[in-house]
C-alpha cells in the first residue's frame, strides 16, 4: 500500500456503550478495537523516517515499530515492542491525553489538516495491551543477578510503580510503601472504573510482584514509620506521594454535610466501591441534584460518577466559558452525551444548609469573561449584584489538588517549593538529601499519568547509576557521559 492510499483511510472509530445504557452501570465506556479494526487503523501509519509521534511521547515508545507489528498481524511482537519502554500500556492507552502528545505531532493529522484525524495511537496501544492480558502473553525479562542494594519507594502511583519496575530488572531489592490497601495511586482511587477498570491496574501490579517487587500496604510513611528510618534502612529512596491534597473554595458552608472534595467522592466511589453499597461498606450521599464545581478532567469524572450513583441531575458549575475548560474534549463530549448539564460563567459564593447542617443549596454569582490571566485564558470577572440561589442536594468541589504534605512535614530537611512540591534536579530527580529522589505529582503538582511515569523512568536511571557508582554531587554529569551504564 502506498502513502497516498494510506492517507485516504479515514480514522477507525472505537465502539462505545450506548450513553443511556452506560449511566446505569460502571462498566467501561469505550469497548476497544477488534483485531480487524486495529489492523486497518495501523495501515494509516506511513512509518515516517523522522517519527514526530515518538518525540511527542514522554516515555519515547517506538510507535511506528509497534504499529508495523500490528499491521503485520503480529500482536505479540507489538506488545514486546511497547514494553521495551512502557510499563503500563493498558493504562496509558486509556488515560493519556494523546491528542496533546504523540497524536498532536502525527504526520497524518497534519496531512489531513485535522489533528483529530491523526493515527489513533492510544487506541492501538490499548488494543495491544488488552490482547496481551486476554491471551495470557507474558513478557518476563531475564532474571537479573541480585546487587544486594535496597531501594524504598514511597507511594504506589504510576511514578512509584515505574521506578519499581525499572529498578527490579537491575537486581535491586525493591519495597514499595503505600498508604492505601491497594497499589495504583490515582489510577485506583481517582480515575473512575468506567474509564479505567481497576482489574487492569491490578494486573499491572501483579506483574510487578511477579518480577519480585515487594509491596507494604497500609503503611503511611511519616506516620507508620518516620521518613528518616526509611532513609536509614535503604541504599536509596524514591518519593512518589502524588498531589492528593484537595483544594477548597474557602467559602461559607463548605463544611456542610453533602459537600465533598473530588478526592473523597471519587475514593468512596472507586476504591471503596460505594456503587455496590450495601454489599460494600462505604456509602455515598447520592443526591437528586448534584453540582460539581470545576471544569477539568477530575470535574468530568465526578459529574459522570454522580449520574452512575443515581443523581437525577448532574451539573457542572464552571466560572469561565466552555472554551476555557481544561478538560479533554473527549471527556466533555462523553459527559454531555450522558446528560451532564453545563452551567458556565457562574461561581459559588456560599453553600447553604438546614438546621441539621445538611446542604440545601448554593448561592451563585454570574461571571463574564475579562482579559486573559496568567493561565493565558480569559479571566472570570464577577457581575455585580447577580447572585441567586440554586437548590442542590450534594456538591463536589473539583478545583484542583496540591502536593501531599505528609513526607515533607515529617522530614523538614527536604527542600520544598512555596506551593509544597519537592524540589528536585530536573535531569536526575535528586532531592537535596543524598540518596533520596522524587518524582511525579509530588514534584510537578497535579499533572498526568505519563509525565509521572516519565519522571519515574528518569529517577530509576539516576538511582541505578547512584547505586552502581556511588556518585552523587556529579550524578547529572555522570549520567550524561555514561549512558551505557544506566540503560
Ligand atoms: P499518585 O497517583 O497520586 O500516587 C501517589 C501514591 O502515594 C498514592 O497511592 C498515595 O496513597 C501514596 N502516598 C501518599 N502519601 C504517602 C505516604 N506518606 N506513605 C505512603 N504512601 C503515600 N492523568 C492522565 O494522564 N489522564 C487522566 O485521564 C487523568 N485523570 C485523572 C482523574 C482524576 C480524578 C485525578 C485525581 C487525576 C487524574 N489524572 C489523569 C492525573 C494522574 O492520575 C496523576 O498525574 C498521576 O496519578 C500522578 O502519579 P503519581 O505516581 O505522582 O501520584
Ligand atoms: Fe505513524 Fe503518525 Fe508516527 Fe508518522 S507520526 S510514524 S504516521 S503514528
Amino acid at each position: 500500500m502506498n502513502k497516498k492510499e494510506r492517507l485516504q483511510i479515514p480514522p477507525v472509530d472505537m465502539p462505545e456503550q450506548d450513553p443511556k445504557q452506560r449511566v446505569t452501570n460502571v462498566d467501561e465506556v469505550p469497548l476497544g478495537y477488534t483485531p480487524e479494526m486495529a489492523i486497518l487503523e495501523a495501515k494509516r501509519c506511513v512509518q515516517c523516517k523522522r517519527p514526530f509521534c515518538v518525540e511527542g511521547c514522554p516515555v519515547g515508545i517506538d510507535i511506528p515499530g509497534f504499529i508495523q507489528f500490528i499491521e503485520d498481524g503480529d500482536f505479540e511482537g507489538a506488545i514486546h515492542k511497547i514494553r521495551e519502554t512502557n510499563l503500563l500500556p493498558a493504562i496509558c492507552g486509556r488515560v493519556c491525553p494523546q491528542e496533546e502528545q504523540c497524536q498532536l505531532t502525527c504526520t497524518i493529522g497534519k496531512a489531513r489538516k485535522d489533528p483529530t484525524e491523526a493515527v489513533n495511537i492510544g487506541r492501538l496501544e490499548r488494543f495491544i495491551a488488552d490482547y496481551e492480558r486476554e491471551h495470557g502473553v507474558v513478557t518476563m525479562p531475564p532474571k537479573p543477578t541480585p546487587t544486594g542494594k535496597k531501594v524504598a519507594i514511597v507511594g504506589a502511583g504510576p511514578a512509584g510503580l515505574t521506578v519499581a519496575g525499572d529498578l527490579v530488572r537491575h537486581g535491586h531489592e525493591i519495597t514499595v510503601y503505600e498508604a492505601f490497601h491497594k497499589a495504583g495511586g490515582v489510577l485506583i482511587y481517582g480515575i473512575p472504573e468506567f474509564r479505567l477498570p481497576k482489574a487492569i491496574v491490578q494486573k499491572e501490579v501483579d506483574y510487578l510482584e511477579k518480577l519480585g517487587v515487594n509491596f507494604k500496604y497500609n503503611f503511611v510513611v511519616g506516620k507508620t514509620a518516620p521518613v528518616q528510618s526509611i532513609i536509614d534502612d535503604n541504599d536509596a529512596v524514591f518519593i512518589g506521594t502524588g498531589a492528593g491534597l484537595p483544594r477548597f473554595m474557602r467559602i461559607d458552608g463548605e463544611n456542610l454535610l453533602g459537600v465533598y472534595s473530588a478526592n473523597e467522592y471519587l475514593t468512596r466511589a472507586n476504591l471503596m466501591q460505594a456503587y455496590s453499597f450495601p454489599e460494600t461498606d462505604t456509602p455515598l450521599i447520592s443526591g437528586k441534584k448534584v453540582a460539581t464545581i470545576g471544569g477539568g478532567n477530575v470535574a468530568m469524572d465526578c459529574a459522570r460518577t454522580a449520574l452512575r450513583m443515581g443523581a437525577e441531575k448532574s451539573l457542572i458549575i464552571y466560572r469561565r466559558a466552555e472554551e476555557q475548560m481544561p478538560a479533554r474534549l473527549e471527556e466533555i463530549h462523553h459527559a454531555k452525551q450522558e446528560g451532564v448539564e453545563f452551567h458556565t460563567l457562574r461561581n459559588p459564593v456560599r453553600f447553604l444548609g438546614d438546621d441539621k447542617n445538611w446542604l440545601t443549596g448554593v448561592e451563585l454569582l454570574k461571571m463574564e469573561l475579562g482579559e486573559p490571566d496568567a493561565s493565558g485564558r480569559r479571566s472570570p470577572v464577577p457581575v455585580p449584584d447577580s447572585e441567586w440561589v440554586e437548590e442542590i442536594d450534594a456538591v463536589i468541589v473539583a478545583i484542583g489538588n496540591s502536593p501531599n504534605p505528609l513526607v515533607p512535614k515529617d522530614h523538614p530537611e527536604l527542600e520544598v517549593t512555596r506551593w509544597g512540591g519537592i524540589v528536585v534536579n530536573e535531569a536526575t530527580g535528586q532531592t537535596n538529601i543524598q540518596g533520596v529522589f522524587a518524582g511525579g505529582d509530588i514534584v510537578l503538582g497535579a499533572a498526568t499519568v505519563i509525565l509521572a511515569m516519565g519522571h519515574g523512568r528518569q529517577a530509576a536511571k539516576s538511582i541505578n547509576m547512584y547505586l552502581s557508582s556511588g556518585r552523587w554531587s556529579d550524578l547529572e554529569e555522570a549520567l550524561s557521559t555514561d549512558r551505557a551504564d544506566v540503560r
